[in-house]
């Protein structure tokens, strides 16, 4: 944790535990980073779903193209908070008020899953037009990665036999402009990997463009750029992934490349903070439990992957009996929820770690408020704290004051 974000924690009373601090100054340098090492002729969208903190959605706003939303919710939520950057709107099994959500809002593209929700779109138009990627779910192997979205049967995106019959709708429906494909398949992979996949992935759609005899103005290569929980150092490459995409897009000199990470582009400026409630040795082993669990962050229980964390020692001891603690040995970080199911990292093995020292969970900044079950027994929400920029100065506010 780097000084000033370290400093801001140390400023955090026990009440503000657990504690959601994002680093936006850190967020600000990513994202620019990833600007910077791709070629022109890719535009940057950020997928929404993986945190719609708006705090966090205005810092990339200034970065990134565009916005992927996947819900007429994602949708409002983002319009009202910049409303001037485009959205592409996508997702499976879109209502047809969220179509027509869509159409009122101007969004700048919809990705279209089936020839269904096309024909759904078709009677929502009425004058007005609008610009639409065909989603296809590309028969390819994906060998091992952490999350398929296609190469198998899924319910994302169409067959690769469903497209005629959408080419054929739409070439009769001028308000329909199809801009051209859509192919987000899979999650976890790296930059070489991705590369290879986007490669595979363009000199089919460019194939299957000319076989239709279609103008292929535009391919999504989706996101899923690989985040690697066990090695917070390993970044993915976005240097080696813009220099692979100049070349690749030299073989493609008219079509524009778009891109929509989620997780490689927040998870690292977010941070989970608590502190240790108790510890103790059971059957052997030492467990450590901590305010607060997995219905704050999910990430670890839907990944299942060991959080990364840091020890923040508190030297203090307010009580007349010996402090306990655990030395040199495995440590299972648990939750306050009675199921074994809460595990924050598990036989992680640890110098110190003492009821009362406070522990800073890492990559805590894709996937893990939004999609953990808070509900769940009923204990408090954390509290958030944003890093700002320039004086690197914290705005505090709950959740709640934040949506508002
Ligand atoms: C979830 C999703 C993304 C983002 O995936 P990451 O793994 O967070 O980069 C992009 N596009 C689509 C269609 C998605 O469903």
């Amino acid at each position: 944790m780097r000084p000033v974000l370290l400093d801001h924690v140390g400023r955090l009373t026990d009440d503000d535990l657990p504690a959601y601090v994002y680093d936006l100054p850190a967020l600000h340098e990513h994202v620019h980073a990833i600007r910077a090492a791709l070629p022109e002729r890719v535009e940057l969208l950020y997928a929404v779903k993986a945190n719609s903190d708006p705090r966090i959605l205005r810092a990339l706003a200034a970065h990134v193209d565009g916005f992927e939303v996947a819900s007429g919710g994602e949708l409002s939520h983002v319009r009202g908070l910049v409303p001037d950057t485009p959205l592409a709107f996508g997702g499976p099994g879109k209502t047809q008020t969220e179509l027509g959500q869509a159409l009122e809002a101007g969004v700048e593209r919809l990705h279209i899953e089936s020839e269904h929700e096309l024909r759904l779109l078709a009677t929502l138009l009425g004058d007005r037009s609008v610009d639409v990627l065909l989603r296809v779910n590309l028969p390819i192997d994906l060998g091992h990665v952490a999350l398929a979205m296609g190469g198998h049967p899924s319910p994302f995106g169409m067959d690769p036999a469903q497209l005629d019959g959408c080419r054929e709708l739409i070439a009769s429906d001028p308000r329909i402009r199809l801009r051209g494909l859509h192919l987000h398949l899979a999650s976890g992979l790296q930059a070489q990997a991705q590369l290879a996949l986007s490669d595979k992935i363009l000199t089919w759609a460019e194939g299957c463009a000319h076989d239709c005899g279609v103008d292929l103005a535009e391919v999504n290569v989706g996101g899923g750029m690989g985040v690697d929980y066990t090695h917070p150092q390993k970044v993915f490459d976005w240097s080696a992934f813009g220099a692979g995409l100049a070349r690749i897009l030299t073989r493609h000199p008219r079509l524009t490349l778009r891109i929509e990470p989620g997780r490689s582009v927040t998870a690292y400026c977010g941070w989970y903070v608590t502190e240790v409630l108790d510890i103790k040795f059971n059957r052997g082993e030492a467990f450590a439990v901590l305010r607060g669990g997995t219905h704050h962050l999910r990430t670890p229980a839907a990944k299942q992957h060991d959080q990364p964390f840091e020890v923040i020692p508190e030297d203090v001891w307010p009580r007349p009996w010996d402090r306990p603690e655990a030395r040199d040995e495995p440590v299972t970080l648990v939750g306050q929820l009675c199921t074994p199911k809460d595990v924050l990292a598990r036989r992680v093995m640890v110098e110190r770690l003492r009821v009362g020292d406070r522990v800073a969970f890492a990559m805590a900044g894709a996937y893990a408020w939004n999609i953990s079950h808070h509900a769940f027994l009923l204990h408090p929400h954390p509290t958030f704290h944003h890093l700002d920029d320039a004086e690197a100065s914290v705005t505090s506010g709950t959740y709640a004051r934040q949506m508002s």
